[in-house]
């Protein structure tokens, strides 16, 4: 497969401070290291030079997204906001989304680099595409930059395909750790968009995410929600796609799919409290890839997203976009001889219960597809 590949040492120059995980230094919070920093997707890109992975990727060149485009989802007051702050020391975007100089334009550029992407894959410049962007996207809404996300990157990209490109239905796969809320309210009453989401059940944003979140108006039946207890492992994630995922998009038969490729739901994620590993993302990857082949050409974009474990996420992004090639470099995960053995990693019957809760609602969803 011919893979293109997003990529500009300027992502990794977006400054999300001091903080202790996630929250700011200050009063009783020693300054320490904020979680979403450069170091893992740096990391991953080291792991893929080493590996050789990088040399057989085709490079998309990232450009920044234009006032237009941004203002497809975002409110023009936002837009402002951002880019004042910006060009002063940095600031807030709104709910834990710190930022420093320049994460304006460093923003747009990741947009950007998801926008070509996209183009690259519906041009057929490429097969498929990943897109290791920084700041993430996902929890991004129109007027509000949530959980370390500025702009709405995928967001920003599906619209771009709906409206510049001919593109008809675009399915949102997102297995981050965290719910894809800012997808999910981009396409809320949207039903040419259907975003899925596979997240820790009640993690970020808080009290989002439920099963029975299916959107509204003529958007209703077009969004998934599969809300998986902490502790999930390959056997839930499998499942989950066997049973929710997989079905919703042979329904629903899209002309794009959009990978929201979050690895914090790996084992050993600081935040995550997930146990997938490089093989189960190399599964789920396949799986995506199956069902894009089946029902768009094989047009499938991934984005990366969260995945704060320096030491893991560079083997699980790699697994990904080594499936994303179709090809394996020499590379073995050194992590998968504990990984695999973690206990419960199977699927369990309180995961089954959510799973079969979630597959339920594919009765109401996609109903006019
Ligand atoms: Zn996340």
């Amino acid at each position: 497969m011919r893979t293109g590949f997003v990529w500009d040492e300027w992502y990794m120059w977006h400054d999300t401070g001091s903080a202790a995980a996630f929250l700011p230094a200050g009063g009783p919070i020693q300054p320490d290291t904020h979680v979403e920093n450069p170091e893992p997707k740096r990391r991953l890109h080291n792991l893929l030079d080493f590996s050789g992975v990088l040399d057989t990727l085709q490079e998309i060149e990232p450009r920044q997204a234009t006032l237009e485009e941004l203002l497809r989802f975002h409110t023009p007051e936002y837009v402002d906001e951002i880019a004042e702050q910006s060009a002063e020391s940095g600031g807030d975007a709104g709910d834990l989304t710190p930022f420093g100089p320049d994460s304006y334009d460093i923003a747009r550029l990741a947009a950007g680099g998801v926008i070509e992407a996209t183009d690259a894959v519906l041009d057929g410049d490429v097969d498929n595409a990943y897109a290791l962007v920084r700041p993430p996207g996902h929890h991004a809404e129109s007027d509000i930059g949530r959980g370390f996300c500025i702009f709405g990157n995928i967001a920003l990209a599906a619209m771009h395909a709906r409206s510049e490109r001919d593109i008809e239905r675009v399915a949102v796969v997102d297995f981050d750790v965290h719910h894809g809320n800012g997808t999910q309210k981009a396409f809320w009453d949207d039903p040419t968009v259907l975003p899925i989401s596979l997240h820790q059940d009640n993690f970020f944003p808080p009290g989002e995410g439920a099963v029975d979140e299916v959107g509204e108006g003529d958007g209703r039946g077009y969004n998934l929600n599969v809300p998986l207890p902490p502790g999930s492992g390959v056997g839930a994630y499998e499942t989950a796609f066997e049973r929710v995922v997989l079905p919703a998009l042979d329904k629903f038969d899209p002309d794009l799919i959009y990978l929201a490729a979050g690895v914090d739901s790996g084992a050993i994620d600081p935040l995550g409290r997930m146990m997938l590993h490089s093989e189960g993302y190399r599964t789920l990857t396949r799986q995506l890839l199956a069902a894009a082949d089946e029902h768009c050409d094989g047009r499938l974009v991934a984005v990366h997203e969260g995945g704060y474990s320096s030491a893991y996420a560079p083997f699980s992004g790699l697994a990904i976009i080594e499936e994303l090639r179709g090809e394996r470099s020499d590379i073995e995960d050194p992590f998968m001889p504990i990984f695999a053995e973690l206990g419960y990693q199977g699927l369990q019957p309180h995961q089954e219960a959510v799973i079969d809760d979630a597959a339920e609602k594919l009765d109401i969803a996609l109903q006019n597809s």
